[in-house]
C-alpha cells in the first residue's frame, strides 16, 4: 500500500502528504550542458536546533532570496519544499562553470539542493536521528542521481571543477566558487545517511 505515495518518475514536486509546500517564484532553469545529476547538501547559514514548527524557515529563505530545493529537519522529520526539482536552486551561487557562464548551481539536469537542519547539538546531521530519510531516497531514484558520493566531507574535500561535475551527492563545500569557501554541512557521514535512507525506504515498500 506505500507504493502509492512512491515518487513518480521525474517528479518535479513531493506530494503535500511528505512535504510543507512553500513554492519559490522565480527559479531558473538548469542550464544542462554537461551530464550531471547531483544532490547538494547544506546547513542553513548558522546551525540551527530543531524546534518543531520550522514552517517560517522556508518562507524566510524565499524572502531573502536564497531558496533551498528542499529542507529536512532529520530530528522531527520535517520536510518542506521550495522550488521544483526540475530547477535550480539559489542557495550555492557563483562559480562559472557551464559553457555559458551560469553559475555552479545550475549545472546539468538536475542539482537538487537540500538543506539539512535539526541536529545542531550532534556532531554531524548523520549521528542523528535521520527520522524521514525515505523521502531523500524517493528523491534519488525519481532523478536518477547515483547513490555515490566523495569520501572526504568538510574541510578536505577536493573543490576540484572535474569532481564537482561528478554524478552523485555533495556538499556545499565542493563547490568550485572561489568565494564559496566554507564548508557545510560539515563532515557528513554520507555512507551512513546512504544506509538509513534505504534502509526506510525499503520498509516502506515492504
Ligand atoms: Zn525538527
Amino acid at each position: 500500500m506505500m507504493t502509492r505515495l512512491h515518487l513518480p518518475d521525474d517528479a518535479a514536486w513531493l506530494p503535500k502528504e511528505w512535504a510543507h509546500l512553500v513554492p519559490y517564484h522565480g527559479a531558473e532553469n538548469m542550464m544542462g550542458g554537461v551530464q550531471r545529476r547531483a544532490m547538494t547538501m547544506h546547513s542553513e547559514g548558522e546551525e540551527r536546533n530543531c524546534r518543531k514548527g520550522h514552517g517560517w524557515l522556508p518562507e524566510y529563505v524565499n524572502d531573502i532570496d536564497i531558496p533551498y530545493t528542499a529542507m529536512w529537519c532529520g530530528a522531527c522529520g520535517y520536510w518542506a519544499q521550495m522550488i521544483s526539482m526540475r530547477k535550480a536552486a539559489r542557495s550555492l551561487k557563483g562559480g562559472a562553470i557551464v559553457g555559458n557562464g551560469a553559475s555552479a548551481n545550475k549545472a546539468g539536469q538536475r542539482n537538487i539542493q537540500i538543506m539539512l537542519i535539526g541536529e545542531a547539538d550532534a556532531r554531524d546531521f548523520t549521528r542523528g536521528k535521520m527520522r524521514r530519510a525515505w523521502v531523500l531516497a524517493e528523491i534519488m531514484d525519481a532523478h536518477r542521481i547515483p547513490w555515490r558520493a566523495r569520501a572526504t566531507w568538510g574541510p578536505g574535500a577536493s573543490r576540484n571543477r572535474a569532481a564537482w561535475l561528478r554524478s552523485g551527492v555533495h556538499g556545499h563545500q565542493h563547490s568550485p566558487a572561489p568565494y564559496e569557501d566554507h564548508t557545510d554541512p560539515g563532515r557528513l557521514n554520507v555512507d551512513a545517511l546512504f544506509r538509513e535512507a534505504r534502509r526506510q525506504q525499503r520498509s516502506r515498500h515492504a
